[in-house]
This record gives C-alpha cells, structure tokens and sequence, in this order.
C-alpha cells in the first residue's frame, strides 16, 4: 500500500526511489513532503523547519533531479554555514545520488588550503557544497564557473546570516544564472531572510513546519 507520505508520490525515477528503499527512508518526513513536490516542479522555495527534520534530503532530490550526469560541469551550488555542515550535506547528498553512479560532488570550506580545492575543481565536479566565504574567493581566482548552474540552495540561511555571510551571498547569488533555481531552508524566519528571498528569489512559495512540542 501507498501512503500520502511514500516517496513513490512523487515523480522521481525508479532507481532513485530504489535506493531510498535502500538507504531506509520509506516515508517522507513533514518538511520533505511539503517541499519535494513544490521543489521538483521547479519552483523557487523558501522552506521552514527545525533542526533534525530532513531538510538535505527535502532539497538535495530536487537539485539532483534537475541535474544531467553527463555534463561535467557545476550545475548545484549548496551554501552551508560552516565546514562541518557543508561536510555533513556533502555526505548525504552523495548518499541519495548513488543512484547515478557518476555525480561527483565536491565540498569547498575555509579553513583548509585553497590549493588542494583549485586543483579538485580542475579536474571538475557536478555539485558543490561550501562555505560563502570560500566560494566567493574561489569566484574571485576565477577557478569556479557557475554559469551553467541550475540550482542555488542556501541551507540553514539563518545561521549564515547570524555569521555575517550576507555580503557573500548577495555576491554568489550574482554570479549565478538569473534562470537558476533557488531553494532556501532556514529554521527561522528573521527579517533578514525576508530580505534576501526578495532579492533574489523569484515568486518563491513557502512551505513552513511548525515544530510540535
Ligand atoms: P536537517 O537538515 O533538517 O537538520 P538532516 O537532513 O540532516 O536534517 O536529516 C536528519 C537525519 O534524518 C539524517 O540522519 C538523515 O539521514 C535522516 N533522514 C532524512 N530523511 C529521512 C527519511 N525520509 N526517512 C528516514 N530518515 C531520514
Ligand atoms: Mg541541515
């Protein structure tokens, strides 16, 4: 039997439903039902939920479902706020596209040498995840193309904000296509976020759990 909350609801290729089967996730959390369809369909999206509710997922199905593995070339771009969270969405996002054996996704963080990152993107990746900071600078060397990028996802917006991570964004989201699509996933919803969705998002639609205690 189906239920409202199987991932098999939602219009994604039978491999990629396989290995959720497989990786144990047999219904979709609150958050992933409310924001996977709105997200497939190729809307903008600005999604609220707390912590612990599967929001990598909620935004990485999306990204990789628009993704074409035999293009080599940047085609996602997820900004984490800092180095452990951009290693933890790295991990999981190569966990769900183990489906399509060939996606090669790259995370670039501060507090590493930046010559090791120049040469990995040297030799190319289809998904990178990483610090604003860094991202801006590796823009700035001119050593990250994002001009075929299809997807921009700013995970835990909030937090990147409270960091002061405004300015990057704003420059990142410049540098990225104006036909790309931005999914934005915040735990709360300050002011700030209001801003930013203005700027740069286009008729986001919002999709917003509210934690039960
Ligand atoms: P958040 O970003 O909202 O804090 P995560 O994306 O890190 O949450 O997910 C939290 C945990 O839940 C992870 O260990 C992830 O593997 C697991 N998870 C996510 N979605 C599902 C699901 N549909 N079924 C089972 N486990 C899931
Ligand atoms: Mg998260």
């Amino acid at each position: 039997m189906t239920s409202a909350t199987s991932f098999s609801t939602l219009a994604l290729p039978p491999a990629v439903l396989a290995n959720l089967t497989q990786l144990g996730y047999l219904e979709m959390t609150p958050i992933q039902a409310a924001a996977l369809p709105v997200a497939l369909a190729g809307h903008d999206l600005l999604a609220q939920a707390k912590t612990g509710s599967g929001k990598t997922a909620a935004f990485a199905l999306a990204m990789l479902d628009k993704l074409n593995p035999r293009h080599f070339g940047v085609q996602c771009l997820v900004l984490c706020p800092t180095r452990e969270l951009a290693e933890q969405v790295a991990v999981e996002t190569r966990r769900l596209a183990r489906a399509e054996e060939n996606i090669k996704v790259l995370t670039v963080v501060g507090g590493v040498p930046v010559r090791n990152q120049l040469a990995s993107l040297e030799h190319g990746a289809h998904v990178i995840v990483g610090t604003p900071g860094r991202v801006m600078d590796l823009l700035e060397r001119e050593a990250l193309d994002l001009s075929g990028l299809k997807t921009l996802v700013l995970d835990e917006a909030d937090r990147m904000l409270d960091m002061g991570f405004v300015d990057d964004i704003k420059a990142v989201a410049s540098a990225c296509p104006k036909t790309r699509q931005t999914l934005l996933f915040s735990a709360t919803y300050p002011e700030g976020i209001a801003r930013l969705s203005q700027q740069f998002m286009r008729n986001p639609q919002t999709v917003k759990v509210e934690s039960r205690h």
